[in-house]
């Protein structure tokens, strides 16, 4: 009944389309987060350096009881280190940190247009080598527009298994969302449920209430309806729970249309615009 699917990426993986993602989750309570995650039976993982929690991640999985091959885990390159040295250190620090030997998926966070001299190029580089030495199997990247996804095209040989991007009711992201599906590139869809804010849209409510359902259960099956990769966070055990049970009901073509026109283009971002985000972690 509750049998998550998985998408096929363009390097011949697969994806589990429903996890857990470990944003804001304070390090001290990750463990507990994520074993409970595991036990409820959320089998992928999205956390990054980040979010400085990589070592209770792994700490979670292993004490999970789980094997390793049964626990999709991404992470992500943190903004400090895009030139080809500081990725390879840091991506040694991120599998040493959450003491794996490899990572499902690993990602360039942010493409960071006005760093770096521009050159996101480089980076992409360097994580092809990753996936070539095994120790990324699968690779792809964050927040990356159109433009910078047809950089990598023209200039690099691999396409990004992934992009992942803001993308909710009120922020659909529909030109990124369309390069992705033209190319191959699998959207994943951060804050899904924005964060909080779309659950108190009359428009969800009343599909929630016509269904039975909660508002947060409404918004992520209609990601998963239109093929999107979702890692909703909580820290409160009974959401963890209804965030997983979304695989005994389907919203009509009407309702998912409904929440399609709730998109508000820029105004609905909750998050850094991509173009102008430079944040490095001092
Ligand atoms: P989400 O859209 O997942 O929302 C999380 C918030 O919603 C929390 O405050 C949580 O509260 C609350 N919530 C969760 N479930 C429910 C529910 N069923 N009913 C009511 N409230 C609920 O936001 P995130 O920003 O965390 O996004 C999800 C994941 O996406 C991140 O954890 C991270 O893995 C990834 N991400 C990636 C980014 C990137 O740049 N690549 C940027 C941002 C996120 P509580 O915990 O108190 O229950």
């Amino acid at each position: 009944m509750n049998a998550v699917p998985t998408i096929d990426l363009n390097d011949g993986r697969t994806i589990p389309q429903l996890g857990f993602g470990v944003f804001q989750i304070d390090p001290a309570e990750t463990v507990e987060a994520v074993s409970r995650a595991l036990d409820v039976g959320y089998r992928h993982i999205d956390t990054a350096e980040m979010y400085g929690n990589e070592k209770e991640v792994g700490e979670a999985v292993r004490g999970s009881g789980l094997d390793r091959s049964e626990v999709f885990v991404t992470s992500k390159l943190n903004n400090g280190f895009h030139r080809p040295d500081d990725a390879r250190r840091a991506f040694d620090r991120s599998l040493s940190d959450l003491g794996f030997d490899y990572v499902d998926l690993f990602l360039i966070h942010w493409p960071l247009p006005t760093l770096y001299d521009g050159d996101y190029v480089s980076t992409w580089k360097t994580l092809e080598e990753f996936q070539r030495d095994g120790r990324a199997r699968s690779i792809g990247v964050s927040n990356f527009q159109v433009d910078h996804l047809r950089r990598l095209a023209a200039e690099t040989d691999v396409v990004p298994a992934v992009n992942q991007i803001e993308l909710h009711p009120y922020l659909l992201n529909e030109e990124v969302r369309a390069y992705g599906e033209a190319h191959g590139i699998a959207t994943q869809a951060w804050s899904p449920i924005a964060q909080g804010e779309v659950l108190d849209d009359p428009a969800i409510t009343a599909i929630a209430d016509r269904l039975d359902r909660s508002p947060a259960q409404v918004v992520l099956r209609w990601h998963i309806q239109r093929g999107s990769i979702v890692f909703p966070k909580s820290t409160t055990p009974a959401r963890i729970k209804e965030n997983f049970e979304l695989f005994d009901f389907r919203l009509e073509p009407d309702d998912v249309e409904t929440i399609a026109a709730l998109d508000r283009g820029e105004a609905g971002r909750t998050g850094p615009n991509p173009d102008a985000f430079a944040y490095v972690p001092a």
